[in-house]
């Protein structure tokens, strides 16, 4: 249901309730919400203890949890397990009594906790009544405030000169200890549901993951993310990606919670005195670490600026292992006082080049040492200072290794033309040997040539072969990324490409047809016409056709409003990624959610679509298949 629903349907509710008192429910919403019950919370004893959970920080330890578990028990095939993304909020239980919510707690110690029912009533995802007849139903789930209503709860704190909240799990929980339910029905929560206990199973339910769904079926939130894995491989793997992915949420998640998924295994299984022994949970390591710089190095990069870098004793931070961070330019050496040896903070954001925030503890009471280079460390040319910029530049481009390096990498990285196995120390090897100068030349290796580098086998040749070959046929979008135009990212790469459907187009375009694009400013269109009309760059685009690199054209889509009013959501596997099926609805005038509710106006499903193809289902959303989706757009 809207908001907008939700307050009309309130409304009329209180019109109501006033001209026909004597049919006014005790429990009815309009009074629920503002009565502020005693001055503290009662107690409440769960009727089955919460038991908290064994963290752990390394896969090893997740693939020995495993091991150890098949081989105390005599587990002879992989038992499945259950992933879900470990919400940092506030863990609470519903108590469910004849399909209505009848009170709900807080987790506390695990065996008593505070009586917050009121305030849970006025959680919009938290159903009053379920639609199947229910005896007893115990849910329990994770109130967390969303990242983009705690940003807007802080700016409200900030305005009215309120205290400021540090992050959204103690605005949760600040928000939902309120004596007076009228505030916790002004915060935004919300609640994500992972375990049910049934009184009676006439349901069958025989698996963790088939509770879910029952969960989804009966109302709840259930995060969309949760996985059935059939190995602790699958579920490391799991663990890995949303480590990367998870600042991409609207919530915040501390890590995954790994449940063996059989209730018969688990009943078999059973607890220790802390924790149950078929479920632990993965800690996802913190973001910000500190270490000590072991050295200043120059990096030169693709576009010639020179950058120091600070190289560090190897620390482990969100998920990987780092060993260098940038330090912007010099005029920042200066501003830290970083000396060899300082002990210094690291932060990696999502996707970002490390970086070092600050010194925490100074290796000696002397003012930097560090001085600006004059030479390139790469090619020895004279570096110059460009208007404007704290940056120097290595002005060699053609020439100068790093540069070469740079840009080779750029080209076959990920976002641009993600050619796999062609890591840095391939590109050193063709870029020191002379083989290679510009990424067109990539395309005129032979497998012979890859043979002569160093530890290549004769298969991993074959295979580097055949990854640059089959990407000669890139995507629009990716060929403008690849270039490596100054300001030119990926979004603006996808601007162009929608706007000018061809190469040709682009390099024909002039600065009034770029510029006026939305999203594109002077700046941009001035950084493209300087790039085309450059000879180095013209050459290259010359023998990447030559060598057969040709951009897909774009079909000619003008958009629509074919799909205005309307919100869609994708699930399931479908012939290409979802983030093309989002962006031809966007482009159509539609909407894409990330969880079906009754607003859902369609489910696009593929295959495997998992629970929210239930959920659509309960709650009666239309369905449709690939093909049906392309009917819409057609007619
Ligand atoms: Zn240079």
């Amino acid at each position: 249901m809207s908001d907008i629903e939700y307050d009309n349907l309130f409304k009329e509710l209180e019109t109501l309730e006033r001209e026909y008192p004597e049919y006014k429910l005790p429990d009815s919403p309009t009074v629920k919400v503002g009565s502020t019950g005693a001055k503290k919370f009662a107690q409440i004893k769960h009727k089955v203890r919460l038991y908290s959970l064994d963290n752990t920080y390394s896969y090893d330890d997740l693939a020995l949890w495993y091991e150890r578990l098949k081989k105390n028990y005599s587990l002879d095939n992989d038992p499945k397990l259950v992933c879900e993304l470990k919400i940092d909020g506030l863990a609470i239980s519903l108590t469910y009594k004849d399909s209505e919510f009848s009170f709900g707690a807080t987790r506390g110690d695990g065996i008593t906790g505070e009586n917050i029912t009121n305030n849970l009533r006025t959680i919009k995802a938290i159903p009053q009544k379920l639609p199947e007849k229910l005896a007893e139903l115990e849910v329990r789930g994770e109130v967390f405030m969303p990242k983009s209503s705690f940003d807007r709860l802080n700016q409200l704190q900030r305005e009215n000169n309120g205290k400021l909240f540090a992050n959204p799990r103690n605005a949760a929980a600040g928000s939902l200890r309120q004596l007076d339910a009228q505030i916790t029905k002004s915060r935004d929560l919300s609640m994500f549901a992972y375990y049910g206990r049934l009184d009676s199973n006439e349901q069958n339910i025989d698996s963790h993951s088939k509770m879910l769904e029952f969960l989804s079926s009966q109302g709840f939130n259930v995060n969309p993310e949760y996985k059935v894995c059939n190995n602790i491989q699958e579920a490391i793997n799991y663990c890995k990606y949303w480590d990367k992915k998870r600042q991409q949420l609207d919530y915040a998640t501390d890590g995954v919670v790994i449940k063996i998924d059989s209730f018969i295994l688990q009943n078999e299984l059973g607890f220790t005195s802390r924790a149950p022994r078929w479920a632990t949970a993965f800690k996802f390591p913190p973001e910000e670490m500190s270490t000590i710089v072991e050295d200043i190095e120059i990096n030169v990069g693709r576009s010639g600026a020179v950058t120091p870098v600070a190289r560090l004793d190897p620390v482990y931070i969100s998920g990987s292992t780092v060993q260098r961070a940038t330090l912007h330019n010099f005029d920042e050496i200066k501003r830290l006082n970083i000396n060899i040896g300082d002990r210094v903070l690291i932060k990696k954001a999502a996707e970002i080049i490390p970086k070092v925030i600050c010194v925490t503890q100074h290796a000696t009471d002397k003012k930097s040492s560090f001085v600006k280079p004059e030479y390139c460390p790469s090619c020895g040319t004279k570096l110059v200072e460009q208007e404007g910029e704290v940056n120097l530049y290595c002005p060699n481009h053609l020439g100068c290794p790093s540069q070469i390096k740079g840009r080779i990498e750029y080209w076959v990285s990920k976002d641009c033309m993600d050619i796999d196995g062609v890591g840095d120390s391939i590109v050193a090897q063709l870029v020191d040997r002379g083989m290679v100068t510009t990424p067109a030349d990539l395309y005129r290796l032979t497998v012979d040539d890859f043979l002569k580098l160093d530890l290549i086998a004769e298969k991993s040749a074959q295979n580097l072969y055949d990854e640059i070959s089959s990407s000669k046929n890139p995507t629009l979008a990716r060929f403008i990324n690849s270039l490596g135009i100054r300001h030119v990212g990926k979004e603006t790469s996808e601007l162009l490409a929608r706007r000018f459907l061809s190469l040709e187009n682009l390099k024909n375009a002039s600065f009034e047809e770029i510029q006026k694009i939305d999203g594109i400013g002077d700046k941009i269109a001035l950084s493209i016409l300087d790039f085309f009309s450059n000879s180095f760059n013209n050459e290259l685009l010359q023998n990447l056709k030559l060598y057969g690199v040709i951009p897909q054209e774009m079909q000619v889509n003008e958009g629509s409003d074919k799909f205005k009013g309307l919100t869609f959501v994708i699930t399931g596997t479908l012939s290409d990624t979802r983030d093309v099926f989002a962006d031809i609805i966007k482009q159509n005038g539609g909407k894409v959610s990330s969880s079906v509710s009754k607003k859902t106006s369609y489910v696009l499903a593929g295959d495997n679509p998992g629970s929210k193809l239930t959920k659509a289902e309960s709650l009666g959303v239309k369905i449709i298949n690939e093909n049906e989706f392309n009917q819409l757009i057609g007619e």
